[in-house]
């Protein structure tokens, strides 16, 4: 059995070959819900639908968010209707006493649906739809999420970190704002100065989780602030993961940053934007993967291989080398 914990980028893409390396039926995710928002009425979760989408082969790989060749006519007629109505776009946050009415998984990310400012698929609302209405039908995020697992034809089992709402906000130079106009809307522009995990202190993590971090864990190469800071702020998840051997592939070579806002969001926080703030912000791993060409000196085992992945082949020599890791450890 084994655990991965995932953002919406570098662990899913690890997952594209990981099959060959770990049995995708002894298979579990944790997949971030910091990062997701309630717009226009319906849930968002877009950790937790890039591994949906990947395991249920219809991920757009070209941007690892939304559905490959969905369209966007609803998402059109909104911002025409917001045109025509003279309706300004960006994100519109609903009050600030709506922020906590409602539904209670979508506190403090509640916008509303007006010219909506992340792009939203046809096909992928039809998922937000679903998952927003078997909510209201009283079901848990994780009871739905695994609804939607089975719907999509997934082999390994996905979990949402909590049935709780954490919220990740950026304090920036330009106040606070929600990590996803940050990311989305601002291009991580403004310049970080803290990163609260909202609603963390009283979320909880689910039996299911608890379950999962029992066995060894794989941080794949992700956004050590934003993907797995949120999962790290709940009460005692930390303390699990000192318990059980964990792996974790760095986002980084060196101090050079695959993609997205990883480096600017630790810098703001504090760490080194490199493998040894990774390896300083993840004191509970045992081991590492790092890249051929990363030279950096860590106080734990490494693995080396070419981490980038672009492709299943590429994923599974990753998988290989988490694999060596945990031999080294164990
Ligand atoms: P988000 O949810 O999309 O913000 O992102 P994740 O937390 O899933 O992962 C983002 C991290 O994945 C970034 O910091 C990237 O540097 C890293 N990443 C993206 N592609 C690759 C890759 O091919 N190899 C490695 N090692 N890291 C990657």
């Amino acid at each position: 059995m084994v655990t991965f914990l995932a953002g919406g980028t570098g662990t899913p893409k690890l997952l594209d070959g990981a099959a060959e390396v770990f049995d995708p039926a002894e298979t579990t995710v944790v997949a971030n819900t910091g990062d997701d928002v309630e717009l226009g009425g319906h849930l968002v979760c877009p950790d937790v639908d890039t591994v949906l989408f990947h395991g249920g082969g219809v991920l757009d790989t070209e941007r690892w968010w939304g559905i490959a060749d969905d369209t966007t006519q609803t998402d059109d007629e909104l911002h025409r209707l917001a045109d025509a109505a003279d309706l300004e776009s960006g994100p519109r946050y609903l009050a600030e006493d709506a922020q906590t009415t409602g539904r209670e998984i979508a506190r403090w990310r509640r916008f509303s649906g007006i010219a909506e400012f992340m792009e939203i698929g046809d096909r992928d609302r039809a998922v937000h739809i679903t998952r927003t209405s078997l909510l209201d039908e009283g079901h848990s995020l994780t009871e739905v999420t695994q609804t939607l697992a089975d719907a999509f034809g997934l082999d390994i089992s996905l979990l949402p970190m909590s049935d709780d709402p954490v919220a990740t906000m950026i304090h920036t130079d330009e106040g606070v704002m929600h990590f996803q106009e940050y990311w989305v809307y601002r291009r991580a522009e403004p310049t970080v100065r803290e990163v609260e995990f909202r609603g963390a202190e009283d979320a909880l993590i689910t039996p299911h989780v608890r379950d999962a971090l029992t066995d060894p864990v794989v941080i794949g190469p992700s956004n050590p602030i934003t993907s797995i800071g949120p999962m790290l702020a709940l009460d005692g998840f930390e303390e699990l993961l000192y318990e059980t051997p964990v792996v974790a592939v760095s986002p980084f070579i060196e101090d050079t940053v695959f993609s997205g806002p990883a480096a600017d969001l630790m810098q703001g926080v504090g760490y080194d934007a490199s493998t040894a703030g990774v390896a300083e912000a993840y004191p509970f791993a045992d081991a590492f993967v790092l890249d051929t060409d990363d030279g950096t000196d860590l106080d734990r085992p490494v693995v080396k291989t070419d981490t980038k992945i672009d492709g299943p082949e590429d994923a599974a020599r990753v998988a290989r080398a988490v694999a060596d890791a945990f031999q080294e450890v164990s």
